[in-house]
């Protein structure tokens, strides 16, 4: 899968959740080199030719900032507001209608090939790459390799390995640079990904997510987001005002109503006149009852395939629709609240279930269960249901 990182911003990731000590011991060079060599045999039975893999993983190094990282990628979140003001800057927004012009010709042809808005594609390559300019400067191999020894998550990041072997092989990259995991290219695939979906658009023979032309990377994030069934004129989500005495319960990404039962609740678009009908549609509050209100589409889901933090998700549509020409987001978020550190996510969860409460486990994420749970607890306490884990409630937790 696809993971955000653009030197910029970073949100959850959709990589296997790791097992094991959390503080076992750093791997060293001499260790990755042993490891190198029992996967030799392995590599082989999968059909890389030896050549390749000699010389691939010839000096292959161990990077230990890399384990770091991987470790650590849950320990700090930000808060919706702080996310987007970084995603959705005045700057990525500006770069994104340069990006665009620039483009047009390549874009408008993915488009057509493959339904997916330019401006769509765009915001994915704006997020993920600052359009190009961050493609990431670790050694793909290098990284795949140190993650895939150092065991934490093995047998997931053994088989990008391989799969970004195949990639040499095939002779689709001169120079394999990325992100930490192994993410790389104008829109960060990971290998697996590239296998699945990277399309060689520009006909050269070679699906080349990595050189300065962007073509056959924009052209397989449309083909990723084709295949998870984006349709294309729909909206991801669109901003609204809810009434007075709305009831938060009617709230998350699980109530599903059509637009008309919507309509009928109240519920109507922060510009004004009658909310359009895209299909049913959930409300979404990423901040709180206190900040913005979307009405999300089924294109929502499309983009949580390639991450599935709200965040990003609404980065994503929200980019799409300002290099489009659209309004910032009209409504203030709750910006004196700070986001919860991962401990504090974890005491969130252990104080639920003291009370009663059931978040679906005591792991720091602020998944549906949790959030249903805290809207039980907020309801019990008879404070707005919205779900959202703020320091407030912890505080009333304890
Ligand atoms: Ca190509």
């Amino acid at each position: 899968m696809l993971v955000v990182w653009a030197g910029l911003v970073q949100a959850q990731t959709i990589l296997p959740d790791p097992v094991g000590g959390e503080m076992a011991e750093m791997g060293t060079q001499e260790g990755l080199e042993a490891w190198v060599a029992a996967f030799r045999p392995r590599a082989l039975a999968a059909g890389i030719p030896a050549a390749t893999f000699d010389a691939a993983l010839r000096g292959v190094a161990f990077n230990a900032s890399v384990v770091e990282r991987d470790r650590n990628q849950n320990e700090f979140t930000k808060t919706v507001w702080d996310y987007l003001d970084t995603a959705v800057s005045a700057d990525r927004v500006a770069l994104g209608i340069k990006a665009v012009d620039r483009n047009r010709d390549l874009l408008e042809r993915i488009e057509a090939e493959y339904g997916v808005e330019k401006e769509v594609v765009a915001a994915v390559w704006g997020l993920e790459s600052a359009y190009g300019t961050y493609r990431g400067d670790l050694p793909v191999l290098g990284s795949l390799a140190t993650l895939a020894y150092e065991g934490r998550r093995g047998a997931f990041f053994e088989a990008e390995l391989i799969a970004a072997l195949r990639i040499v092989a095939g002779g689709h990259v001169e120079s394999f640079a990325g992100s930490w995991a192994g993410a790389s290219g104008h829109t960060q695939f990971m290998p697996s990904s590239w296998e699945d979906f990277a399309v060689d658009f520009d006909g050269d023979g070679k699906r080349n997510l990595w050189g300065e032309d962007p073509a056959d990377a924009l052209a397989s994030t449309a083909n990723y987001l084709r295949h998870w069934g984006w349709t294309k004129g729909q909206p991801w989500g669109l901003e609204v005002r809810l009434p007075k005495g709305f009831d938060y319960d009617q709230t998350t990404e699980r109530v599903v109503k059509p637009v008309a039962d919507w309509v009928a609740l109240g519920v109507a678009p922060v510009a004004g006149g009658v909310l359009p009908d895209h299909g049913p549609g959930s409300i979404l509050l990423p901040g709180g009852a206190r900040g913005a209100a979307f009405l999300i589409f089924p294109n929502f889901q499309v983009i949580e395939k390639y991450n599935t933090a709200d965040a990003y998700i609404i980065g994503i549509g929200h980019l799409a629709d300002r290099i489009k020409g659209g309004p910032p987001i009209a409504a203030t978020w709750p910006r004196e609240l700070r986001a919860l550190t991962l401990e504090e996510r974890r005491e969130l969860q252990e104080r639920l279930v003291q009370a009663g409460f059931d978040p679906g486990g005591v792991d720091g994420r602020m998944g549906p269960k949790t959030v249903a749970a805290v809207k039980a607890f907020q309801k019990a306490k008879g404070l707005v249901p919205d779900g959202y884990p703020s320091l407030e409630v912890l505080t009333l937790l304890r």
